[in-house]
């Protein structure tokens, strides 16, 4: 059985080979990688290089937030000196400058502002069906943006959503969503 990873990549290679093939007939029929926005009109190049990217990111100074996604919690950080709440945690204030923080979880219900429906999809994610992204405010005072996993009919601003810390169904990498509370 193929993993995630593998499976992604399986997906977007796929999908790279179709643009290729795409690029190569441009190219051969008007000799410039340059094509027309079908939408916009506006000329559009496309460079023949590509560049191939994974972000590695330090995740030291947050480790207890990594800890706490391993035990399906999710952490905050308050500033000891002023007070300040932050999620995704900082470690660091950017308010007062401090570096001493406290972790605490973050509540499991919260209050749903706005949300939108993801319909044009980034490339990582294409392979998902549509999806809702919303922005929930917490009892704590800071917002949380995160999938919500509920019919977007059904959806309404203001209405209790639950949060969930666990696998993603599919994916099977540890993340946070909401749905809606019972
Ligand atoms: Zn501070």
């Amino acid at each position: 059985m193929s993993t995630v990873i593998e499976k992604l990549r399986e997906y977007l290679d796929k999908a790279e080979a179709e643009q290729i093939r795409q690029l190569d007939q441009l190219v051969a029929a008007t000799g410039l990688p340059v094509y027309k926005d079908p939408k916009t009109g506006a000329l559009v190049w496309v460079d023949v290089r590509e560049l191939r990217l994974r972000f590695q990111l330090s995740v030291n100074k947050i480790a207890k937030f990594v800890e706490g996604l391993s035990q399906e919690r999710l952490y905050y950080t308050v500033c000891k000196r002023c007070g300040a709440k932050y999620f995704p945690p900082q470690a660091d204030c950017p308010r007062c400058k401090a570096s001493d923080m406290e972790w605490r979880e973050v509540s499991r219900e919260g209050e749903l502002i706005t949300w939108t429906v993801i319909n044009v999809k980034p490339a990582s994610f294409a392979h998902n069906k549509d999806y809702v992204v919303g922005i929930v405010r917490m009892p704590e005072g800071f917002n949380i943006t995160a999938w919500v996993d509920a019919d977007p009919s059904a959806l309404r601003p203001g209405m209790r959503l639950r949060l969930v810390v666990g696998r993603r169904p599919g994916e099977n990498y540890i993340t946070y969503w909401f749905r809606p509370a019972q």
